[in-house]
């Protein structure tokens, strides 16, 4: 008589687990660098971190442990260049209930200075190609993950370069996203996308993060060569 109550519980069990694993959920927020990990922004300064012209230091604000994207004064870049790397970053989009679609809440975060993960208020849309946690323009999340506006979310990327030989490209770049703790673009081959720093298909980069006009946030942030 036992035996199928037990079966039914485990049922039960099992339903929020798989539900669960499509929201956005907190698991990776604060996640700590782990060893060998560079930290990029520990909530106080921006060393480390240039202009688009590759060398003056960063000029974005920092309050309160995060930094806010200087508005239409250029992006910012690691001085450092990596190659294969595991990311964390913490960013959080502004409310803007005027603006629509590419208008609304967008930075980026540049792989290899030049393949963009897309950062928008994109809460609740249906997923496309240039949504938040979009590779820009070359692939799109498998489910939306965003959460609303004002809310700090995270990313944890897994990057790889494109594979040269002999000059030529005979591996593409590879990405995951986690984004809000949920897989995203699981080891997606990607292309360049437009508006990063011109790193050729290849070589190491540095992280560039986009300023789209937009007062988008970023807290906590280390990257971890591979
Ligand atoms: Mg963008």
């Amino acid at each position: 008589m036992r035996r199928p109550i037990l079966v039914c519980a485990s049922a039960l069990l099992l339903l929020p687990v798989t539900s669960r694993a499509q929201e956005p959920n907190d698991s990776k927020m604060g996640a700590k660098p782990p060893e060998g990990a560079v930290v990029l922004f520990d909530g106080k300064s921006l060393d480390g971190w240039v202009k688009s012209d590759g060398k003056s230091p960063a000029h974005w604000p920092i309050e309160d442990g995060a930094f806010t994207v200087a508005m239409k004064k250029g992006g910012i870049q690691t001085a450092r260049k990596f190659g294969d790397i595991q990311l964390h970053v913490e960013f959080n989009v502004p409310l803007m209930p005027e603006a629509k679609g590419q208008a609304r809440g967008n930075s980026g975060v540049y792989l290899d200075g030049t393949y963009e993960v897309q950062v928008l208020d994109s809460y609740g849309l249906k997923p496309q190609k240039n949504d938040c946690a979009a590779v820009y323009l070359q692939v799109a999340p498998r489910v939306n993950a965003c959460k609303p506006p004002l809310q700090w979310q995270t990313y944890d990327i897994t990057f790889h370069k494109a594979v040269l030989e002999g000059g030529k490209v005979t591996k593409k770049a590879r990405v995951t996203i986690v984004h809000n703790g949920v897989t995203v673009i699981d080891d997606a081959e990607v292309g360049t996308t437009p508006g990063g720093v011109g790193t050729k298909e290849g070589e190491d980069g540095p992280i560039m993060l986009q300023d789209h006009g937009n007062a988008v946030q970023f807290r906590n942030i280390w990257v971890k060569p591979l």
